[in-house]
């Protein structure tokens, strides 16, 4: 048998084994056998309100009958995608913010990646052009983003990536202050995700986030930061941003931005790059997708957004953290997982040593529970906002039983 053709994004071309997933309702997904799984990655850290909103699939399927898509390239627009962005702006962490629309996190932070050195050139000052991007972070995987993320297996063969970015460590102030003392005068802006996620789940040391505020001000650099995993009521609040108290020049989001119901991401600009791209009215802005502002994405991101208001599902991220990061601490005193990370509702494990992480996942998956391995020790936990208490507490039981299935086998005497 050969594989199939889709060839699948982050697995093994040759692979041959997938879990066809066919339904899903709130934080529960069924796959082709009828069997049941909690979703306990809300998908791929994006599904905030859960599956199966028929609201959602209502307001894009009035949205389709009515306009399926129309481009918003220069003299275009269309409504929701003005009302999307009019919503975003207001609950922005900063004042006076303006919307740029995408299709994903890639393109959101690429996005916010030109627009900074845009915003430098604009300003007179092309000479800033580098960007200052941690350890360990995610950034997505077009070439801008690929080049920002500190995660060098995924960097390695793509050939040469993005000259201009350099490597800042993601848990220490002192390197950044260094790095400015290199690079001041060339600094276009630092990116930074609030929680890393995808890097191994990592909340910022406590006033990393505002010591990089403070350089960036002090090196007159912007501040980006990338919300795709931490926005939209993750972190308890719409953003990283207000969880942490520090106010960023950008943000990129996408994930919860729809809860993936259709693909929907963007950066969020305020006033600093608002002044430069509008100072000359005859500046323009030659960057934007065809998809920018789909007017069907964006009736599904407004019909989100009014679920996360009316559900007030941000405020379910700080219980579903006590729940949960409580099971898993309680992992960690019986010496099941040998480190525990997280903030509200975004979690990771680490695994004793020899303990692999993915067959830790497919030890999960038998017991009904879907997490993400990341690398080979590392097991991150990011549910729907409406999952519920006993589907929590299975996360913890499904993965106390995996590791000890593993370890009682490693335990277990050979039979010669
Ligand atoms: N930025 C962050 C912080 C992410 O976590 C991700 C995806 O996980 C991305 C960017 C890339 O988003 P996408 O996969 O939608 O391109």
């Amino acid at each position: 048998m050969s594989p199939g053709p889709f060839l699948h994004p982050f697995a093994k071309p040759a692979s041959e084994r997938f879990i066809p997933i066919t339904r899903g309702e709130g934080a529960l997904v069924w796959d082709a056998d009828g069997r049941r799984y909690v979703d306990a990655l809300a998908s791929l850290w994006y599904c905030q309100v859960g599956h199966g909103r028929a609201e959602i699939a209502d307001a894009v399927s009035a949205q389709m009958r009515v306009l399926e898509s129309y481009h918003s390239f220069d003299i275009f627009t269309n409504e929701p995608a003005e009302r999307f962005t009019a919503e975003i702006a207001d609950i922005a962490p900063m004042g006076e913010a303006r919307v740029f629309l995408t299709s994903s996190g890639s393109e959101a932070v690429d996005s916010a990646l030109k627009l900074v050195r845009q915003t430098m050139t604009q300003r007179g000052t092309p000479e800033r052009h580098i960007i200052l991007a941690r350890t360990l972070a995610y950034h997505g995987v077009t070439y801008g983003g690929l080049t920002a993320q500190g995660l060098p297996l995924n960097q390695t063969g793509w050939g040469p990536l993005l000259p201009g970015v350099e490597r800042i460590a993601h848990d220490d102030l002192e390197h950044v202050a260094h790095a400015f003392a290199q690079h001041g005068s060339e600094v276009a802006a630092v990116i930074a995700e609030p929680v890393i996620g995808a890097g191994g789940v990592h909340p910022p040391a406590p006033g990393y986030l505002r010591g990089l505020r403070d350089l960036c001000d002090r090196h007159d650099a912007l501040l980006i930061f990338d919300e795709v995993i931490c926005g939209f009521g993750r972190l308890g609040a719409w953003w990283g941003a207000d969880r942490y108290g520090v106010v960023p020049d950008l943000v990129t989001f996408a994930k919860g931005a729809s809860s993936g119901y259709l693909p929907l991401g963007g950066v969020v600009v305020g006033p600093k790059v608002r002044e430069a791209l509008e100072a000359d009215p005859d500046f323009l802005l030659r960057h934007g997708h065809t998809y920018s502002g789909h007017p069907s994405c964006c009736a599904a991101g407004l019909a989100n957004l009014e679920i996360l208001r009316r559900e007030r599902l941000a405020e379910r991220a700080l219980p579903i953290g006590e729940r949960l990061g409580g099971g898993l601490r309680q992992l960690l005193d019986e010496g099941t997982v040998t480190a525990v990370r997280g903030d509200h509702a975004i979690w990771a494990v680490d695994l004793p040593d020899g303990v692999d992480a993915a067959v830790v996942r497919d030890g999960m998956l038998e017991r009904g529970v879907i997490i993400r391995p990341i690398g080979a020790t590392t097991i991150a936990l990011c549910p729907p906002l409406v999952i519920e208490d006993a589907d929590l507490d299975l996360c913890v039981e499904a993965l106390d039983a995996a590791v000890r299935e593993v370890t009682a086998d490693r335990a277990r005497p050979t039979a010669d």
